[in-house]
């Protein structure tokens, strides 16, 4: 694991709803603080960084207050309207005091399919990456109605990591990776540390419920793997709350899921 970290140059990092969010419900400064110093860091080895963020509708609903219970999709959009305006506050707050400036981008699922909009995606990715941007991607949840219910940024990162043609997804979660079976609800839950076939672990392993922040759950991760191992890169699976993760990923000092790619 250690090595695809210290050799990948090109690493696209996905924070999970429940890595962004405190206890309470409001954004984790002391998190966002930490991932700051840590992209700084790679960005000084020569490493290139995209963000994939999830915490927009939480971040809404701390912000504003209400609605929290209305399940309608058109408060739900809303939410994530106002929410979004506060997480990139807080990026572009944290980030700029190490000197980082950060750019929104925000996409769609028909974003991907169509090659006119694929290519003006690589090339202003290309262009902010060239200048020192940390690029912070997350869906348009106003535009896609069916996004916010799968509240699926794992398979976002994937895309986004396909087209850009990174060498490395690293999924940051509440969970220390993919287990055989859902560690909350079982303590002799075992740590799978190494895959070669996302599509065979699929089948070997049982997923359980998500956490109560979370959207996609460990299924979406798994899809995110089949998609990035079929371009080339890889995938690892971490603990988003544990200080200084991908460093320690990068040093052996931190456990985590890599699904390694065969394809070099
Ligand atoms: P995120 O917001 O970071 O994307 P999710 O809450 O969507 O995270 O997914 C991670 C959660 O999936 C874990 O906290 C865990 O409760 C649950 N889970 C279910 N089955 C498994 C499994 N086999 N291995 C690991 N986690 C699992």
């Amino acid at each position: 694991m250690k090595e695809i970290v210290k050799e990948s140059e090109k690493i696209v990092i996905k924070i999970g709803t429940s890595t962004i969010t405190s206890d309470d419900g409001t954004i984790d400064r002391t998190f966002m603080d930490n991932l700051a110093q840590q992209v700084k860091m790679l960005k000084d080895q020569g490493k290139r960084i995209i963000i994939v963020s999830s915490g927009a509708r939480i971040a809404g609903v701390s912000t504003i207050g209400k609605w929290s219970r209305k399940e309608d999709i058109n408060y739900k959009q809303a939410l994530c309207a106002i929410g979004q305006v506060e997480l990139m506050d807080s990026y572009r707050r944290i980030f700029s005091q190490y000197g980082i400036h950060v750019a929104q981008i925000l996409l769609t699922k028909e974003d991907f399919e169509s090659e006119n909009r694929t290519l003006n995606i690589r090339n202003t990715l290309f262009t902010l990456l060239d200048e020192g941007v940390i690029p912070i991607i997350n869906e348009n949840d106003t535009v896609c109605v069916e996004e916010i219910k799968i509240g699926d940024n794992d398979v976002l990162a994937a895309r986004t990591t396909a087209l850009w043609g990174g060498d490395l997804l690293i999924l940051l979660s509440d969970i220390e990776g993919v287990y055989d079976k859902n560690p909350q609800s079982n303590d002799d839950a075992i740590l799978i540390e190494r895959v070669l076939d996302p599509y065979e672990l699929e089948n070997n392993i049982s997923i359980g419920e998500k956490g109560s922040f979370g959207t996609g759950g460990i299924a979406t991760k798994i899809k995110a793997a089949q998609i990035v191992n079929k371009y080339g890169a890889s995938l690892i699976v971490a603990k988003g709350k544990e200080e200084d993760i991908i460093i320690k990923l990068g040093e052996g000092k931190a456990k985590g899921t890599l699904f390694q790619t065969n394809i070099s």
